[in-house]
């Protein structure tokens, strides 16, 4: 009899909850991972480099586990058909697995664990991904935070050593399953291609400690790039969080607090997925005018800033976080355009693509979401640059037609749009 750990988005061998729960069982210990072909079958772009970036990680911990005789078992096809094949060819004890927030994933593992329960074989599930989940952190009366403040509040005051230390996954490696070397299926079998992107490295420690000043400043170099990491588990949450606790790194634990409140809120709300937090902001009378929508994509939009953040998108799979506030405002206010068309182009280019933080994060721009500024307030791409690009560096980094004054005209004007959307919002709001 073996126990399976079914990896997702956790790809890593150390400090990983449900793996160090596994391995302390009596029973050897399988890996798995499936690439799954409900999800894969919707990527339009066949070298997302997601894909990519899944393959080489998942090559990288199968030759690891090589060297101590066992190795990761991969299958390409739907849980719902891989699932019943595993349990032909292994005598499972146990299934065990970390929480996954997401709707799709939420509905995976519950059919998985009553197909498991029919099978009379154990599912164990596990908090990995995040310090605090669920209900961990709530209001007096139980209800879930809506505000992040109070929320961060609380969130500080529970943190303790506890909730960050490490599982000692090393004091049982002696307990993976003896298995012959299993082959991944190749990128191309599944459809795709290498992607030729290049991904951030996890070393973040040394930008710790002038993140809090300098990264709102997209031209400085000043933020971690552990979105990808985070998002795919490469890098352990509570690992990143004791690094800002013993480096005093404020500030940047705040934004692991709001990955946690993010996940949170789509655990609780998952309606938020295709709907506004807000419902009235449902109302609201989109333009969604589709060349102005290209233009945008392609950074052509006559706004420096937003045609940098743009191309620095569409180039790189990256985007400064000031700058993703910018052009989500830009493409919801100054366009009227619907907040999911954006929420779905950032969900296809982003290396870092994390649905909670996206829901939130376009939510919140456009004034839609949980604890979002007041619909009135809209970003003046002119002076968002005039403070934190003064000098035009990021600017023009990405976008070196501005500088040769070849960039296009500006596809509306910034008082007319302003007063546009403050119009079509208030209709819709009733205010
Ligand atoms: P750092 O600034 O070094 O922060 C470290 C980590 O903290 C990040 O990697 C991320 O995991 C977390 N984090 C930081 N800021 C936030 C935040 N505001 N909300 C939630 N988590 C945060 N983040 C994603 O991880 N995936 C997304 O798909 C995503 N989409 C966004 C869309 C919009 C419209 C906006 C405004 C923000 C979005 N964010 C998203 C949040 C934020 O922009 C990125 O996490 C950040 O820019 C990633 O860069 P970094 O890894 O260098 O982050």
């Amino acid at each position: 009899e073996i126990n399976i750990c079914w990896l997702r988005r956790d790809l890593r061998l150390e400090d990983n909850a449900a793996l160090y729960e596994a391995l302390r069982s009596p029973f050897p210990v399988l890996l798995l991972f499936i690439f799954d072909k409900n999800i894969l079958s919707k990527l339009t772009d066949k070298t997302d480099a997601r894909v990519t970036f899944i393959h080489q990680t998942l090559n990288t911990l199968n030759s690891r586990l090589q060297k101590s005789g066992s190795s990761i078992l991969t299958r390409y096809g739907s849980p719902e058909e891989v699932w019943p094949e595993i349990l032909n060819s292994y005598t499972v004890k146990s299934v065990y697995t970390n929480h996954d927030y997401e709707p799709y994933a939420r509905e995976r593992d519950d059919a998985l664990a009553e197909y498991l329960r029919s099978e009379q074989i154990g599912f164990h599930t596990f908090k990995d991904q995040v310090i605090f989940e669920k209900n961990e952190i709530t209001k007096a009366d139980g209800k879930p935070y809506t505000v992040f403040t109070p929320y961060f509040r609380q969130w500080q005051q529970k943190l303790n050593e506890f909730y960050v230390k490490a599982y000692p996954i090393e004091k049982y490696a002696g307990n993976f399953l003896p298995l012959s070397p299993q082959e991944i299926p190749s990128l191309f079998d599944m459809g795709f291609e290498t992607s030729d992107l290049d991904f951030p490295k996890k070393d973040f420690s040394s930008k710790l400690d002038l993140y809090e000043d300098k990264r709102d400043f997209p031209a400085e170099d000043a933020t971690t790039y552990l979105g990808i990491h985070l998002r795919f588990g490469t890098l352990s949450i509570r690992e990143a969080a004791r690094a800002a606790l013993a480096q005093k790194a404020e500030k940047w634990l705040s934004e692991l607090a709001w990955r946690d409140f993010y996940m949170m809120i789509l655990w609780h709300f998952p309606h938020t997925v295709s709907q506004s937090f807000k419902p009235a902001y449902d109302l609201i009378k989109w333009r969604n005018d589709e060349s102005e929508f290209e233009a945008w994509c392609q950074g052509n939009t006559g706004y420096p800033i937003v045609d940098a953040g743009m191309r620095q998108l569409n180039k790189t799979g990256y985007m400064h976080n000031r700058v993703r506030m910018i052009v989500a405002s830009f493409l919801t206010k100054h366009l009227l355009v619907d907040w999911r068309w954006g929420e779905a182009y950032f969900a296809e280019k982003l290396l870092d693509y994390e649905m909670a933080s996206n829901i939130g994060g376009w939510q919140w721009a456009c004034g839609s979401g949980n604890d979002a500024a007041p619909y009135f307030r809209i970003f003046n791409p002119e002076l968002q640059t005039k403070k934190f690009d003064p000098e035009f560096k990021y600017i023009d980094r990405w976008l070196p037609a501005y500088k040769q004054q070849k960039h296009v005209q500006p596809i509306v004007e910034h008082a007319f749009a302003r007063e546009r959307v403050l119009k079509v919002f208030k209709e819709a709001l009733n205010e």
